[in-house]
Order: C-alpha cells, then structure tokens, then sequence
C-alpha cells in the first residue's frame, strides 16, 4: 500500500531528488508487475545515480567503549556527508519523512552487518528516545522512523516502551569528548517490565562518538537486558564536513 501510494504522490507531485535537485522519473507501468518489484527498482526521494553513490560508500562494524560506560557493538551504513547529509536534513529540520523510505535500505544493510558479529534473531529494536520537548517540537521521532521499514522487512519487534529520555540533553556533535559523556550521563530511564531477559538493538540515525548509545546501553542492561548492540544509519567522520548545523 505504501508503494503504490509512494507511486502516485510521485508521478502527481513531480518529486525531486533531494541530493541532487533532479527530477524523479516515475516508471508507472513497472508498478502493475507488482508492488515489491516495484519498490527495488523505483526510489521516491533519490535519483539512481544519487542512490549508487550511496551504494559505494565504506560501511562501519566498531566496539564503541568508553571509560565507564557500557561497551557495545556499532554498525553503522554510510559515512555522514553528501547526499546522506542533505537527506537527513531534509528530514529532521523539513519534516520531509518520505525520505525514510530510501534511506531505511541502507539501515537495514547495517542491521545485516550486525548479524554477521552479533545476535539479530529474536531481538527487539529500540529507536533511541527523544526527550519530550524535542518530541513535541518535532512531531516524530526519525531513529523511529526509520527503524519502523526495518522491522518489518525483517519481522523483528519494534518497542519504544523499553527506555526513555528523562533529561533533555544538548547536541552530542557540538561537545568535546568529556562533555558527551557528562551531557547524556543519567539521561535515560529504562523501564525493567519490558526489558528484562531480552536481547536489544538499539537504533538511531547519526553515530558520533557512541556516548549516547553507551548510556542507553546501561540503563537497559541495568534494567534486566540480556545484551544490546546498535545500529545507525551514519557515522560522523571528521574529514567529512561535520555536524548538522543546529536549528
Ligand atoms: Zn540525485
């Protein structure tokens, strides 16, 4: 149902791809050979040749462990910069979530990269948890967003009942090392009902220095988790033009 509406709004609104400014072309006769088909060959907020450059990027598989903090296993798809970054902006500061449609395939690459180190069968996924106010003001929250594709494509539970963000907390990117630490240290609350006994992955979309996922990390296994890795959609690099600017 999601194609066939994703098929329409293209071929009626004239979407663009949101990397490059090109116009989408619709193959609308393609979609009568069926929805799925449709889908791996049709994107609805990325030309081809924006998705390619994508395709080609280095993914990462790191054992995010800080100081004091939980250790966890990262995988994470594409490096933040390019179209990557532009899309990401788009969603986050445009509310432009139709973008989570193209972008959740290559979360779900990082959800495969994961299982070849670590535990994916008959694991709950945890979008990492905005703090109310941000959620307010958003109106969504896009860890959770792009985690819903993901899910389903690989009939995993999605929870967002496990944790929560109790402190509003400032951007990670913008903070030294130290600072990310302190900034998220105390600032999510799991909740032991649904968490004891299970396996967790955590997601989100942007890894930066992993302090966030870490402190997520140790509310949940302070909560009953029996283990909890994660997985992003992109990973800060330091040569490649930095952080979203704040908004
Ligand atoms: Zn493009």
């Amino acid at each position: 149902m999601q194609a066939l509406f994703n098929a329409f709004s293209l071929a009626i609104c004239q979407e663009k791809c949101r990397a490059c400014s090109e116009e989408l072309k619709v193959d609308l006769v393609g979609f009568l050979s069926g929805p799925k088909r449709w889908r791996e060959h049709n994107r609805t907020t990325l030309c081809e040749s924006c998705f390619f450059k994508l395709e080609l990027e280095p993914s990462l598989l790191k054992i995010v462990n800080i100081e004091d903090m939980a250790p966890l296993l990262v995988a994470s798809r594409l490096p933040y910069h390019g179209p990557l970054k532009k899309m990401l902006y788009h969603l986050k500061y445009d509310d432009d979530r139709l973008v989570t449609e193209d972008l959740s395939i290559f979360l779900d690459q990082a959800l495969d990269d994961l299982s070849k180190m670590a535990r994916v069968k008959d694991c709950i996924l945890v979008p990492v948890p905005l703090h109310w106010q941000r959620m307010v003001k958003r109106g969504f929250n896009q860890a959770e967003l792009l985690a819903k594709p993901v899910a389903y494509k690989n009939d995993i539970r999605i929870d967002t009942r496990l944790l929560a963000r109790t402190r509003a907390t400032t951007t990670q990117h913008q903070l030294k090392k130290q600072e990310r630490k302190d900034n998220v240290k105390g600032a999510f609350q799991a909740n032991r009902k649904y968490c004891d006994g299970q396996h967790i992955i955590l997601v989100d979309d942007l890894l930066t220095s992993g302090a966030t996922l870490a402190a997520c990390a140790g509310a949940l296994l302070d909560s009953g988790a029996l283990s909890v890795n994660a997985i992003t959609l992109a990973y800060a690099r330091a040569d490649k033009g930095g952080p979203l600017p704040k908004k």
